[in-house]
């Protein structure tokens, strides 16, 4: 596949380490989500994980609203293949618990647990145990005084507010930090993210706030996101989705992979289709994409409607088709393959990949 052109260099910052998975501008940007079921339910947390991590997830974080969850959240530790994050509001009893449990990192604000004293204990007890903490900044639910001082929730209001968050660890000798600012619009989350990231050198969770449901929060996180990757700023995400969380990572995986930024699986380039085309392509890279999607190795592959474009954008894939009337040609690194009658396409396109990469891909 022909390279891409590289966009800005990651802005430097510190590396953290939640457990065993290094943060920051030196490591991969981070794919990470957040279950939905009961935290006080392993069992269907657990199985929820696992189709996060099947999915490419690679950092989970799991809500614990109350002690019911802080009493299981052991379970969920000790038995998830994914390094968990414990996201806790308020009670700083609960993030002491967290901690105890084992997780690799709590996302709390150190603004809203309860006062000085509370802080100096849990940066004493993440600090000992080697747990970064994220300081989370959120459109909904900012400072009363921030909100009056800059008339409402600003991205210089979000940006203060994360900086006041950071002080109040950093006064504490704590340094271990992660900053994610969330607003529900693109232009207030990108301006607020440049805003901290010119004066603080510690990773940033990328993330619109609630996105939307599945097309819109899937434009707004590609936006959003996009905008600050491009601009190198950026060292985990999450593609907040009102749908299944597992639609979170594949989308969180297309954001990367359209910037050129990280690759995990197929990527399928298709025509728009025209009135040239001859063949039902929209079903054909549908089905394409599905047979597909167990493959693990970052390839691309093309399915192209007609030979007019088609053959020229295939060629620049790993591997392509050019479907015309009746029949099609099948490439592989440029080279035309075969010449194939419509009927037998798809399949020709699936040998021609198993040949070429080793994977055996289970047919329908
Ligand atoms: Fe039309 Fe061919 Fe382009 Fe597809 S590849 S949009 S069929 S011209």
């Amino acid at each position: 596949m022909k390279e891409m052109e590289r966009l800005a260099p990651r802005r430097e910052t510190i590396t953290v380490m939640a457990g065993k998975l290094a943060i920051g501008s030196s490591h991969p940007v981070v794919v990470q989500s957040m279950t939905n079921t009961d935290s006080a339910d392993p069992e269907a947390t657990l199985a929820q994980i696992e189709q996060l991590a099947s999915a490419g997830c690679e950092l989970v974080r799991v809500a614990v609203p109350g002690k019911k969850a802080a009493a299981r959240l052991g379970e969920i530790v000790d038995h998830s293949p994914l390094p968990v994050v414990a996201d806790i509001h308020f009670n700083y009893r609960l993030a002491l618990a967290a901690l105890e449990a084992g997780v690799a990192k709590l996302r709390i604000n150190p603004g809203n647990i309860g006062g000085a004293d509370k802080v100096k204990v849990l940066a004493r007890e993440a600090s000992a145990l080697s747990v970064p903490i994220r300081i989370g900044v959120n459109s909904g639910s900012l400072e009363q005084e921030l909100l009056e001082s800059h008339g409402g929730p600003t991205a210089k209001a979000l940006a203060a507010s994360a900086l006041g968050h950071c002080k109040l660890l950093e006064d504490e000798g704590f340094g271990d930090i992660l900053v994610s600012i969330k607003a529900s619009d693109v232009p207030t989350t990108v301006l607020a993210n440049r805003e901290f990231a010119a004066v603080r050198n510690y990773p940033i969770h990328l993330g619109i706030t609630e996105a939307g449901t599945l097309i819109r929060g899937t434009v707004n996180s590609a936006a959003g996101i996009g905008i600050l990757l491009a601009e190198g700023i950026g060292d985990t995400l999450r593609v907040s989705l009102t749908a299944d969380p597992v639609e979170e990572i594949d989308v969180a995986w297309k954001i990367l992979a359209a910037l050129g930024t990280r690759r995990r699986g197929v990527e399928i380039i298709s025509c728009p289709t025209c009135g040239r085309t001859e063949v039902d392509l929209i079903g054909l890279a549908e089905r394409v994409e599905r047979l597909l999607l167990p493959v693990e190795q970052p390839i691309t592959v093309a399915v192209m409607g007609c030979v007019v474009n088609g053959p020229g954008e295939a060629r620049q894939a790993d591997f392509g088709i050019a479907a015309g009337k009746g029949n099609g040609v099948v490439f592989h690194a440029g080279e035309q393959v075969s010449r194939v009658p419509e009927s037998e396409l798809v399949e020709e396109l699936l040998r021609v990949i198993e040949r070429e990469t080793g994977v055996v891909i289970p047919r329908e």
